[in-house]
């Protein structure tokens, strides 16, 4: 198989300097998808000085705002021109099914359009009252600068998008690092920048592990803002590489995420369907492989029997398989490593006390579904507790653990109880109670009578270790931008301050 080059500097696609490369593998059977450059340190650092060179001399954020907004409109076209494609590459590098894939390529075509939106609707700087008329005073937002992007591998287009259009739209250049395991649709992605007319030396591409590029990009000196969406541990180290240049650093971390359901929620045929239903797709969606997976079911005593069995027989019924296989609802786990992990975490529970309903093993082979593929059957653990590795640490895979509350205090305290706060659920029929729990929620999403969705007009990220700044809405657009006073004296005479 011919090596691709994966690597973009300054508008050229290239092998790794160093000649290195990495297999990728489709995770439905374990065969080579494709193989890409492994970049290093060097082509980093080439790749830095590309986009710096296009910051500090070349055109783009000087471009007039109009301009840069008709980029990102062309870009949001030329995805959905190559919907089918990228959806198929995201399918088949990720394993999530082809109809995720697409929703994807629209969700990230939505937020291209979003951004381009933002910045011409916005007004062009602030003016401030100095409390004189000879003082004119403006604050303005200017790009930050070079911007390192690095990535994960469960939604690769979608992270990356989400950096990469509030970036341009701000006038930034950058260097995207996308996840060793799932590097291609960032360069489809990247391709598509070109052809919609961005400059070269603005996007730049190194495909490479997370230590040297990610680690090389979070403590260049020539790098301006380092965004990082990926794990914790990752996410530390990151900070830490970033600290001693004092770069700006936004970090989108992993999630341990609460779905809370009153009983009043299931008092209704119709009701107890709609939180079984939403409880099924918080868990399982993409195998469970989502920062916002509402993996944790928090559920009032009294309907708990009925809910986890409900759930239980429905779960067991999730059709598994190739992510591009027509009526497959889910795909294989991204990789050995994570299949490892889930029956690590599995096994785990177990051993403390929790009570397996359904899965806890792979699933037979089928003809959708290689021996050799990552596949994990959903799994729900019933008889979970707070003290239990599977209820404190983000699992990330197709994992339900089941816990139970009598009062609403009970129930918030149990969904606040977890270093991270990325998002979680309240189902209820009692709109005054919802909102109230709602409220009391320490996560940066709460969806009430709903899992999952979220919209670019209304920020994405977390409280305490789920992160530190947001992405989407006008506060993912400030992440690019530095911001300006500008203070004008317009009658300029000595002020004496000192006699001589
Ligand atoms: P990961 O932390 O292993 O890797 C993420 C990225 O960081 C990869 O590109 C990797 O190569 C790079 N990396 C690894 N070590 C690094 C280092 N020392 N310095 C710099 N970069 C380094 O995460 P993953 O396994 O790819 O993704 C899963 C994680 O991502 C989960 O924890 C999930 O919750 C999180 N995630 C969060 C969000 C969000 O919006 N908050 C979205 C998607 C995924």
């Amino acid at each position: 198989m011919s090596v691709i080059e994966s690597i973009h500097i300054d508008g050229a696609w290239r092998k790794a300097a160093a000649g290195g490369t990495r297999e990728i593998l489709d995770p439905a059977d374990a065969t080579t998808l494709a193989v890409v450059a492994e970049g290093d340190r060097d082509d980093t650092d080439a790749a830095v000085a590309a986009a710096r060179r296009a910051f500090d001399a070349g055109e783009w954020p000087g471009t007039p705002t109009a301009e840069r907004a008709a980029l990102l409109r062309r870009v949001a076209g030329l995805l959905q021109r190559d919907r089918e494609e990228i959806a198929r590459t995201e399918s088949r590098d990720t394993g999530k099914t082809l109809e995720e894939g697409r929703v994807d390529v629209d969700d990230v075509t939505a937020a291209f359009r979003y951004f381009a939106d933002l910045v011409m609707h916005e007004s062009g700087g602030r003016v401030v009252d100095a409390g004189s008329p000879d003082v004119h005073s403006v604050v303005v937002h200017e790009p930050v600068g070079v911007c390192a992007m690095i990535t994960p591998w469960n939604y690769p287009l979608l992270q990356a998008s989400w950096k990469v259009a509030p970036a341009l739209a701000a006038g930034n250049t950058f260097v995207v690092k996308p996840s060793e395991v799932t590097p291609l649709s960032t360069l489809h992605l990247v391709k598509l920048l070109a052809e919609a007319g961005l400059p070269d030396g603005v996007a730049n591409v190194v495909t490479g592990a997370g230590d040297p590029v990610g680690a090389r990009l979070s403590e260049h000196p020539d790098v301006d803002l380092v965004s990082f969406t990926g794990g914790l541990v990752s996410g530390t180290k990151v900070a830490q590489a970033a600290a001693p240049t004092v770069k700006k650093v936004a970090l989108e971390l992993g999630g341990k995420n609460p779905n809370v359901v009153f009983a009043d929620a299931c008092a209704t045929e119709e009701g107890f369907d709609h939180a079984v239903d939403q409880a099924l797709n918080a868990a399982f969606i993409h195998s469970g492989q989502v920062c916002s997976a509402g993996a944790r079911l928090i559920v009032e005593d009294s309907v708990r029997d009925r809910f986890v069995a409900e759930l239980a027989a429905r779960a067991r019924k999730i059709r598994l398989g190739r992510g591009t296989e027509e009526g497959v609802e889910c795909g294989p786990l991204v990789s050995a490593e994570q299949l490892a992990k889930t029956e690590a975490y599995v096994a785990s529970a177990l051993s403390e006390g929790a009570v397996l309903r359904c899965g806890g093993e792979r699933p037979e082979p089928g003809p959708a579904r290689p021996a050799t593929g990552y596949f994990y059957s959903p799994t729900v653990l019933d008889n979970c507790h707070r003290g239990m590795r599977v209820i404190r640490e983000e699992t990330f895979g197709p994992l339900l653990t089941v816990e139970t509350f009598r009062t609403e205090d009970e129930a918030v305290a149990l969904a606040n109880d977890t270093e991270y706060g990325l998002a979680g659920g309240v189902f209820s029929a009692d709109t005054a109670r919802a909102r109230r729990v709602a409220a009391r929620l320490r996560h940066g999403t709460v969806w009430i009578n709903d899992f999952h969705p979220y919209l670019p007009q209304a920020e994405w990220g977390g409280f305490g270790k789920s992160g530190v700044g947001r992405e989407l809405g006008p506060h993912g657009l400030a992440e690019y931008r530095e911001t300006k006073h500008v203070y004008e004296n317009l009658r300029p005479a000595p002020v004496r301050w000192f006699a001589g």
